[in-house]
């Protein structure tokens, strides 16, 4: 080991938890150090996750549009073509602009690089790239990884993860997507629209497990409409690639004979695990749980004393925004502030065309807890600015509380729905009522009139339908 340098924060990894740690740590005055072995910052979400994939979703969806959809609207466009290499050019830039611009704000905020890999050398040691550091506070903020399959060896060429169905260099005639999670039915998406066919094999007999049925269902439906196939309650038990693509067999969940698919690509998305391999835990003595997630108290600490953790390596939804906003908080309880995350209103949003959003208790889950609710509802249909962009499928669903009217949850399918979730969020954060939301005054013609009909829906009294 040779140069000893000192830091208030050292923490390793720079995805959205650990940047944003680092940033909100360096404006509080601390000196702060990011370890990162990637060449870009940014993590998964900016370099292979969210970021490009959104640009995926974005480009191909005109794609699809240009096609298909135009035409409905008075717009005749012809010769329309797919330029792969260029939509993944447009993709590449998005990441490389991204990735910079957290370079940028590092500079900024004279946050040090540290570049390479790094390992907990002990309470207030990491040791990256044979240098040792010093720090009052380690943060752990290593994310995730992708899991495969007992018996599928993802190559990154024909049985592909999310990572590798960004970066496919032609549009396969055949995809068979494993898993009906949001990373199956986003990348799905993508390829379904560019012109392969797409069929997503789901263990469960649902898809998106642990949204609300309802929206899972109607969701179900409108992607079927594009071209999505299902095949429900299947297990895909091997994939093995050969000379024309990859073979697959399926089980049914329930019981009974085996069948067989093909398709030139499989994409492998049952999930992502912690990512802790190479940091030395075990030698430093932190304790993980029994799916290799670092444990943590409500204060981010693990059991080891000036170690933290945050983002995908603890419990709790793998999405961004919560890794960021564990980051704020951590940085701030570092610096003697106080800082609290209400799990429940961690919105998620699928990008799929339309989005699926959700914020709080699903139905479901009110049933199980016992907890009498009142359901509003309104399609998008019946709203005159959505009929106005061609985009009437799906509604709103808002939760609230029998006696107290206060909104449990949301639920929504359909244009936007990603952007009209932040309006209930709030809402939920505020402990409104659905009747705060309703004799809330909306701007008309909006898509967020849908979301204030479905609180008048709650009171039974929406006026539009
Ligand atoms: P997921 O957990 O959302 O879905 C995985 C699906 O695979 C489940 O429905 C599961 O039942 C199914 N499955 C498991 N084994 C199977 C088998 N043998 N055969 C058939 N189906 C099987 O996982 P994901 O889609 O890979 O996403 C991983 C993580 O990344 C999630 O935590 C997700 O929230 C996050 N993510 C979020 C976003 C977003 O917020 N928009 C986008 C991408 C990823």
């Amino acid at each position: 080991m040779t140069s000893q340098t000192s830091y208030d924060v050292i923490v390793i990894g720079a995805g959205p938890g650990g940047y944003v740690a680092a940033i909100r740590a360096a404006q509080l005055g601390m000196k702060v150090a990011c370890v990162e072995k990637r060449d870009a910052l940014g993590g998964t979400c900016l370099n292979v996750g969210c970021i490009p994939s959104k640009a995926m979703l974005f480009a191909s969806e005109r794609y699809e549009g240009a096609q298909h959809h135009m035409k409905d609207l008075g717009v005749e466009v012809s010769g329309v073509k797919l330029n792969l290499k260029a939509m993944m050019a447009h993709k590449d830039k998005v990441v490389t602009d991204n990735t910079k611009g957290i370079e940028f704000l590092f500079k900024k905020n004279k946050i040090d690089w540290l570049k390479g890999e790094g390992k907990v050398a002990g309470a207030g040691k990491v040791s990256v790239a044979g240098a040792q550091y010093d720090a009052k506070h380690v943060i752990i903020a290593t994310g995730s990884d992708v899991i495969s399959l007992p018996n599928i060896t993802i190559d990154e060429k024909k049985v592909v993860s999310s990572t590798g169905a960004l970066t496919l260099d032609k549009v396969p005639a055949s995809m068979v997507v494993i898993g009906a999670g949001v990373i199956g039915l986003e990348l799905g998406s993508v390829w379904s629209r560019l012109g392969a066919k797409v069929t997503v094999v789901e263990y469960l007999d649902r898809i998106l497990p642990g949204m609300d049925l309802e929206v899972a269902k109607e969701a179900q439906k409108i992607l079927k409409k594009q071209g999505l196939e299902f095949k429900l309650g299947a297990k895909v038990t091997s994939a093995k690639p050969d000379s024309k693509g990859v073979s697959l067999t399926l089980e049914p969940a329930a019981g009974g004979a085996a069948e067989s698919m093909s398709a030139d690509i499989v994409l492998v998305a049952v999930g992502r695990k912690a990512y802790t391999e190479g940091l030395g835990l075990k030698e430093a003595g932190v304790a993980l749980d029994e799916r290799g997630r670092i444990i943590t108290d409500g204060h981010f600490k693990t059991n080891v004393a000036g170690i933290y953790a945050i983002g995908d390596v603890i419990a709790g939804p793998m999405l961004a925004h919560k890794a960021e906003d564990e980051g704020v908080v951590l940085a701030e309880m570092l610096a003697g502030q106080s800082g609290h995350i209400d799990y429940n209103l961690i919105p998620g949003v699928v990008y799929t065309a339309p989005e699926i959003a959700c914020v709080g208790k699903t139905e479901e889950q009110l049933k199980a807890d016992g907890i009498a609710y009142n359901v509003g509802k309104f399609p998008f249909m019946a709203n005159g600015r959505a009929r106005a962009m061609n985009a009437t499928d799906g509604f709103v669903k808002i939760l609230a509380c029998a006696k107290s009217d206060k909104v449990l949850g949301c639920h929504i399918v359909g244009a936007e729905a990603g952007t009209l979730i932040a309006e209930v969020v709030i809402a939920m954060e505020f402990g409104a009522s659905a009747e705060d939301i309703a004799r809330t005054c909306h701007a008309h013609p909006t898509l967020e009139e849908v979301t204030k009909e479905a609180a008048l829906a709650v009171a039974k009294r929406p006026i539009h339908i």
